[in-house]
């Protein structure tokens, strides 16, 4: 199979940064002494950490990419005419050693990274990608794909493998290989033109941030903030050399701090820096993104589409820039209106204590703080003596799973892992058959990348014979030594999406590895995650596990109601500010390939007003010069899977619901029917032969509280 460079489901995870390049990785040489050498012997092919050394990687790693160039010629030299057998089949029992070494390698880059592997993922970065380009760019390779595609309905292949034949060729034709040689150049030249802008994004937008950064040296400003707040401003002057306090801008319009700073001059200044920080002189990235814009465009031209985002969207689930319109129009008149009354609730604070002044974006969530505090007022220290960490997993998120699907857990303590912290547990089925390898690394780590994740080592698959063997990351607090590890509830719901997306590895029943588990469209892989968050606080399940560690008594009704009811606390304003972005980003990626370089603040305003999402309290989320989302992080016209996958575990919660929730019966059909399907069947049928229709919005407006519940 071809394994994209990065196959992580990221749900938050944010990049860790060092800078130390001192160290150059020594390229051994490669033989059966490396650990990668052959497959592992250990059960489920789990990885024999024990026996691998930082300096393995990069040998096998090469080794692997080598290894595939050769099986490719193979394939690509067979004199024989091209079959489903030799040609697809064939592709998928490549690459075995690369992807035994870069599984193993993604995850102790991404949860416990030293300066010399980050030195080895700088080198190898450049030569996975022309790896890959050099797979789907092969004229000779390229022609076999397409006369079996050609030919696919006449081969009588089974649903699966017809589905194989269909993604894989539309991942050639993505790449470009259709393209004559002179459009391939082409192709090349707007590539290239295009990372160049990109990465100029990436680093500008960086630099902007930190020049824009608020400072003052009145610490009167700064009223509202507590004494350890206003101890890291000063702390961070200290550090980039400015005399008294300084603010850090993070990535989004809302500053976190605009919740506590009592001074509106500051907050207005503080907001006002974060708007326009990269539309400074010397830090204006405008040229830059409306460049950008036009490139993709014309890339999409050349490609055979209509525009950027048509191109983007014909394998994912939505399809088309219409059905994604479509379903961003839905949501925003109960959105807008909902966030509307919301202000309303907010201007009558600001008039009740006299402010004298009309609601602005840097007034919101600082009155907004106030209104949480009277209505949904969480207190963590209460909360958290009921979700003690093991507890949470094996009573709570195993439990879910084995009532649900009957699966059970077994700690394996002869598995190697990367690190002490990590636990394995053995998976089995019903029946008592071995299913998957499941690994957890929960805790905070300085050498870990932020956020959560799930990625795999092994994807299952009948034609390799490969149970899945997968792991989820976290970065929840590490206790003392010899104290429980207590968390809170936004941490539990954590445990409780990253072992959805676990699920969907490890129940995964499928024939080819490149149609395995979570190897599906960005606007479905947080389906699985997302709905399995729902059972966190379903009432069967969260009895059984929020229990006093101490004491072992439930937790008070009163407090747990408490939770739920501070999950409505001011969805309209969260939902528009989402909304305004995803719709940015759509009219970004909609023009057409002609359009004229745009002026990026009239684009923009003008994009918002037709959308109808132009509120002057509730600004996106993201400004169009600091979307790095879209302009740099591959989110392009894709920034709207958030809320359709969203709409997803809402509508699917709802079936639940309607037909008797927690049973065996209802888990193993919607294991049946989606969860261990992969990318084998179009996504959208597949939904619609679960749900028995087509996905609708209305679940997750009542869910969020735009509507009745
Ligand atoms: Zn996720």
């Amino acid at each position: 199979m071809i394994r994209s460079t990065l196959y992580f489901v990221a749900c938050a995870a944010t990049a860790l940064f060092m800078t130390d390049t001192s160290l150059t990785a020594q390229t051994a040489a490669f033989g059966p002494e490396n650990p990668f050498y052959s497959p592992s012997a250990l059960p489920f092919h789990a990885p024999p950490f024990d026996r691998i050394k930082d300096a393995d990687y990069q040998p096998a790693i090469e080794a692997g990419m080598a290894e595939q160039e050769r099986e490719m010629l193979v394939i690509t030299n067979n004199s024989a005419a091209p079959t489903f057998q030799n040609t697809f089949v064939a592709m998928e029992k490549t690459g075995l050693l690369l992807q035994r070494a870069q599984a193993a390698f993604n995850a102790v880059t991404g949860a416990n990274t030293n300066p010399y592997l980050q030195n080895v993922q700088r080198e190898l970065a450049p030569k996975l990608a022309a790896h890959q380009d050099a797979i789907y760019l092969n004229p000779k390779l390229f022609a076999r794909v397409r006369t079996v595609y050609q030919t696919r309905a006449r081969l009588q292949l089974d649903p699966e493998s017809q589905r194989l034949v269909e993604i894989v060729y539309d991942q050639f034709v993505h790449a470009g290989a259709a393209l004559s040689d002179a459009d391939k150049e082409k192709l090349k030249k707007l590539n290239e033109e295009a990372s160049k802008l990109e990465d100029e994004f990436s680093r500008g937008l960086l630099e902007a941030a930190k020049k824009a950064a608020y400072t003052t040296t009145d610490k009167s400003a700064l009223a509202g903030l507590t004494d350890a707040q206003i101890a890291a401003a000063a702390q961070a002057a200290a550090a980039r050399k400015v005399e008294g306090y300084l603010i850090p801008l993070q990535n989004t319009t809302q500053q976190p701090d605009l919740t506590e700073l009592s001074n509106r001059a500051t907050r207005e200044t503080l907001f006002q820096q974060g708007w326009t920080r990269a539309e400074q002189p010397g830090n204006d990235l405008r040229p830059v993104v409306a460049r950008l814009a036009q490139l993709r465009a014309q890339k999409a031209k050349l490609l055979g589409f209509d525009t950027y985002a048509a191109w983007k969207l014909e394998d994912q689930m939505a399809k088309t820039p219409d059905a994604v319109l479509h379903f961003l129009n839905e949501l925003i008149p109960a959105a807008t209106a909902k966030a509307q009354a919301e202000g309303k609730d907010i201007q009558a604070v600001i008039d009740a204590q006299q402010g004298g002044f009309h609601l602005e974006p840097w007034d919101w969530d600082f009155y907004a703080e106030q209104v949480r505090k009277a209505k949904y007022d969480l207190d963590e220290s209460q909360i958290k003596p009921y979700f003690e960490i093991d507890n949470v997993l094996e009573s709570g998120v195993f439990y879910a799973a084995h009532l649900l699907y009957g699966l059970s857990f077994t700690e394996r303590k002869n598995i190697p892992v990367w690190q002490p912290d990590v636990r394995v547990f053995e998976v089995q089925d019903a029946n008592g058959t071995p299913l998957a390898l499941f690994y957890c690394d929960y805790f905070k780590r300085d050498n870990k990348n932020g956020g959560a994740w799930m990625s795999s080592f092994v994807d299952q698959s009948r034609l390799l014979g490969d149970l899945p063997v997968v792991y989820n990351v976290a970065n929840l607090p590490k206790p003392a030594p010899g104290e429980p590890a207590l968390i809170s509830a936004d941490d539990v719901r954590t445990m409780f999406h990253e072992f959805g997306h676990a699920l969907h590895g490890m129940l995964s029943n499928v024939q080819y590895p490149t149609l395995s588990g979570t190897s599906v469209p960005r606007d479905f892989v947080e389906f699985p995650s997302q709905f399995n968050e729902h059972w966190a606080t379903y009432p069967a399940v969260f009895q059984h596990y929020a229990k006093h560690y101490k004491t072992g008594e439930p937790m008070p009704a009163d407090l747990a109601a408490k939770i739920l009811k501070a999950r409505d606390f001011n969805q309209g304003y969260s939902l528009t500010e989402l909304l305004s972005a995803s719709m940015l980003d759509m009219q970004w990626h909609t023009q057409p390939s002609g359009a004229p370089l745009e002026n990026v603040d009239d684009f923009e305003k003008q994009a918002l007003e037709k959308s109808h999402v132009a509120l002057a309290t509730v600004p996106p989320r993201y400004r169009s010069t600091y979307f790095l989302h879209i302009w740099s992080n591959d989110y392009a016209a894709g920034y709207y899977a958030y809320q359709w996958t969203e709409m997803l575990d809402d509508d699917a919660w709802q079936w639940f619901e309607e037909n008797g929730g927690f049973t065996r019966a209802n888990g193993d059909r919607f294991r049946r029917m989606v969860l261990s399907r992969g990318n084998t069947e179009n996504l959208a049928t597949m939904y619609a032969n679960w749900r028995g229709r087509a996905p609708e919005i209305g679940a997750m407006l009542k869910d969020r509280g735009l509507t009745e519940k």
